[in-house]
């Protein structure tokens, strides 16, 4: 799914398109649960100001203090081209028309009060962004030594630091040598802070990649993102680590499925 990678290429692709644009018409298609899209008719007739990201969230700054906050969800794609199926929404707007289109139906779209992140509790509860002053090494640490869980799990929550998805939280373990199954708060100081570098330096050279495709993921213009190419671990069952040539091991963790090294990475 989108990871935080992936949502920055679409921001950065959508800002210059969208910003000062006012958007005249809203329409749904198809769009169940009606709570994922709700309040859309209000962006009607407002003008985009910014267009940001949160973690893993989309959020277009709109006038009349509303933004509009988009999910991209396991299968979510942006176009200003008419997709052929699976198009939830359609914005029109002065110079072109945006298209979302879903097709398992885990995205949103949907206009709230400017910061009022109630319904969303991911995003209300969110950390740190990870290239933001609020990331250091200090903040980290103590977020993780609230916690009790496995360290994996523990990051995709957004808790400790916003924007970690499956992929990226297994190569950037991989990385640094840390079993995922490690519970949060047994994470050394010294390991915290390779870890919080390894973050950063990965997210951003996925960022230069426009992100990862795997299956369903396009950039706003129809692109792969080329970040595959450089995964070690994830998706790589089986195949020799590039680091010591151990076969990688896929296991479940939190329901979620989670590659490592079981040499480089032993729980001890
Ligand atoms: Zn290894």
């Amino acid at each position: 799914m989108p990871e935080l990678p992936e949502v920055e290429t679409v921001r950065l692709e959508l800002e210059p398109i969208l910003v000062n644009q006012k958007i005249l018409s809203a329409s749904l298609v198809d769009a169940i649960p009606a709570k994922k899209y709700q309040d859309l008719e209000l962006a009607i007739g407002q003008t985009i100001k910014s267009v940001n990201r949160r973690g893993k969230f989309l959020i277009l700054e709109l006038s009349n203090n509303l933004e509009l906050i988009i999910h991209l969800g396991m299968t979510g794609v942006i176009a200003f081209k008419e997709f052929e199926k699976h198009v939830r929404v359609k914005l029109e707007l002065e110079n072109n028309s945006l298209y979302f289109q879903d097709v398992r139906r885990f995205g949103r779209f949907l206009v709230v009060k400017a910061k009022d992140y109630k319904s969303m509790p991911t995003l209300h509860k969110m950390g740190p962004e990870p290239f933001s002053k609020q990331f250091t090494n200090k903040q980290f640490f103590t977020a993780l030594q609230k916690s009790n869980t496995a360290l994996k799990t523990y990051l995709l929550s957004q808790k400790p630091v916003a924007g970690l998805g499956n992929i990226y939280v297994d190569e950037a373990l991989w990385q640094v040598k840390i079993n995922p199954q490690t519970k949060a708060k047994d994470i050394s100081l010294a390991k915290v802070k390779r870890l919080r570098k390894a973050i950063i330096e990965i997210l951003q050279a996925s960022i230069e990649a426009q992100g990862t495709t795997l299956n369903d993921y396009r950039t706003v213009s129809g692109e792969v993102g080329e970040y595959a190419n450089q995964l070690n671990v994830y998706g790589h069952t089986g195949e020799p680590c590039p680091r010591c040539k151990t076969e990688i091991e896929r296991i479940i963790l939190g329901g979620r499925s989670t590659h490592f090294c079981p040499k480089c990475q032993n729980i001890n």
